[in-house]
């Protein structure tokens, strides 16, 4: 199978997903998640529908972006962004997905102030609390929610989560539940700075059963462009 043929098989997958819990594909965003691959891949799965593009790794990014690979579409960073990387970052992706630290908020916020732009971002919680993994615990939410006011350029759009590698189907369904009532709940409060418009979660494996406990983003790698040569970061 092409990328070509891959992108549209994962966008009918979707399209089947979203129906059967009654809900439109239209609202659930498909992010290619790029790393590892060449630029002219990254050209083919936008020739093939993509239009948002997913990186992890800042250096990739850079690389990348200087040959022009994601034109056409819009740029994410998905992966642990490291502070000193923060002005590669800013103003360049379009959603900031990871963010898991006060401190990478104040960067980002800093920087988005010098630059005269809000910068949108996601809060990443480690929702299965694997201590290798990065993502803020569950329990730190409350605290980013309430500070956020005070990063003016900073606007926080929604929760990502990572769940483990699910080995058997339906694996992370409880995960997936767990970060959707988070979602929720947190949604029908009231914080400066706060709109909880996206909940980024579901991979290759279990896109699938993300949508079908409420995901709206899914983030597909290995799906669009084949195994890659080796597991993700
Ligand atoms: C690599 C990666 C994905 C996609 O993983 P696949 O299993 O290849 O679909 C999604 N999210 C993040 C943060 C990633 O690093």
């Amino acid at each position: 199978m092409s990328i070509t043929e891959n992108v549209g098989s994962v966008f009918d997958r979707i399209e089947a997903a979203a129906k059967a819990s009654g809900r439109s594909a239209d609202e659930i965003t498909l992010i290619a998640a790029t790393k590892m691959n060449s630029a002219d891949n990254i050209a083919e799965a936008i020739r093939g529908g993509i239009k948002v593009c997913g990186e992890n790794r800042v250096q990739e990014l850079l690389e990348k972006n200087a040959q022009n690979a994601y034109r056409g579409a819009s740029l994410h960073f998905i992966g642990h962004l490291q502070k000193n990387k923060v002005k590669h970052v800013v103003g360049v992706c379009s959603l900031i997905q990871s963010v898991d630290s006060l401190e990478l908020m104040s960067l980002i916020d800093k920087r988005a102030k010098a630059l005269g732009i809000r910068q949108d971002v996601l809060l990443e919680i480690n929702i299965a609390g694997e201590e290798s993994k990065s993502g803020m615990r569950e329990s730190e939410l409350p605290l980013f929610l309430e500070k956020a006011g005070a990063f003016s350029s900073v606007f926080i759009r929604g929760l990502m989560a990572i769940p483990p590698i699910s080995l058997s189907k339906g694996e992370n369904r409880a995960y997936f539940a767990r970060m959707y009532k988070l979602f929720v709940d947190n949604s029908l409060k009231k914080y400066d700075n706060v709109s909880m418009d996206f909940l980024s979660m579901g991979m290759s494996g279990d896109f699938e059963d993300a949508i079908a406990e409420g995901s709206n983003m899914v983030r597909v790698g290995s799906a669009i462009f084949g195994a890659r040569p080796y597991p993700p970061a």
